[in-house]
């Protein structure tokens, strides 16, 4: 039987019919830098991860989506084939480990290897302080958060050695300014950066690097809480200098670049896309 992803996809990937050029720092044209490289975006059927998913197949990668509904992974696929995209998707629900078993399992069955990894997915199921958290609500936050970027990458290692590949992780601003009304998701984010900073070490000796998207407020349903807050609005105003939430593709380019040759010597960075510096 076919796995989840086949349904209403067979025909997987195909040659991406557009691709986007961009000038590299050699000042010279290329066509879909990321050509015949394999990307695996989890927590990409909308938002900051879809934009990057997207982002990653114009330049030229074939690209594996997931989320955890169906439906969701269904539609994003057939919108981006119709974009002419190389894509395909299955369901993963990051926390669950026979999930994330397999989202391997499908992307090696059809493209036979990973180069870059974006762990997307995250989640923030309480509002509220960190000392008024339960232990449920703990363990959930940092195991998918936390915990699940580290896991997947485990199971995926073999598969990406020799590839001179790249994981980009996915913290917030919040690890830089924790907001009181984000509690543990502040902690989970602020793990995040030591995490990247361990691997980043820890994979070196291979060849793979590893960085950290750190988005501010950006146009997504995950932030629709913040940006109907008073508080949160009032400190933009105070404090962000573009005065802007941001765009999910305004943290796309800076993926796509992180995974592509022209990032070749970055490593261990967290990067901030927010409107404002991250600089303490
Ligand atoms: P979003 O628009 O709500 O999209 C979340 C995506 O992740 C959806 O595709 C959702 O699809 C999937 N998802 C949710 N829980 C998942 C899980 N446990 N396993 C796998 N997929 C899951 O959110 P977003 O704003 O793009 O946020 C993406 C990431 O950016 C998060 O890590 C968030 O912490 C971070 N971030 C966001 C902002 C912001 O202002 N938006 C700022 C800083 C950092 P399903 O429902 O189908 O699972």
């Amino acid at each position: 039987m076919l796995p989840a992803v086949a349904r209403g996809h067979l025909g997987w990937f195909h040659p991406c019919a557009r691709l986007s050029v961009r000038m590299s720092s050699t000042g010279i044209d290329r066509k879909g830098i990321l050509a015949e490289r394999v990307a695996m975006v989890t927590g990409s059927t909308s938002g900051i991860g879809f934009a990057i998913a997207r982002r990653l197949a114009q330049d030229g990668a074939h690209v594996v989506i997931s989320s955890r509904k169906q439906q969701n992974v269904d539609r994003a696929v057939a919108q981006l084939q119709r974009e002419g995209l190389s894509m395909a998707g299955t369901v993963c629900h990051v926390g669950k480990a026979e999930d994330r078993e397999r989202l391997v399992a499908t992307a090696l069955e059809h493209c036979g290897a990973v180069d870059f990894l974006v762990c997307c997915a995250g989640v923030n199921p309480l509002v509220g302080s960190v000392l008024g958290t339960s232990e449920q609500i703990w363990d959930k936050i940092l195991n998918v958060n936390v915990k699940s970027p580290a896991l997947l990458l485990s199971q995926l290692l073999p598969y990406m050695e020799k590839r001179k590949g790249a994981v980009t992780l996915v913290s917030s601003i919040a690890a830089y300014f924790p907001a009181a009304e984000l509690g543990v998701y502040n902690v989970s984010k602020t793990a995040l950066l030591a995490l990247t900073r361990t691997l980043a070490l820890e994979l070196a000796p291979k060849d793979i690097r590893v960085n950290c998207l750190v988005p501010g407020i950006i146009k997504t349903d995950f932030s629709k809480v913040l940006r109907g807050n008073e508080s949160v609005c009032k400190y933009l105003r105070e404090h962000h200098q573009m005065q802007r939430f941001g765009e999910p593709e305004d943290c796309a380019g800076i993926v796509s670049f992180l995974c592509s040759p022209d990032a070749s010597y970055i490593t261990g960075e967290n990067i901030a896309v927010a409107g404002f510096s991250s600089r303490l």
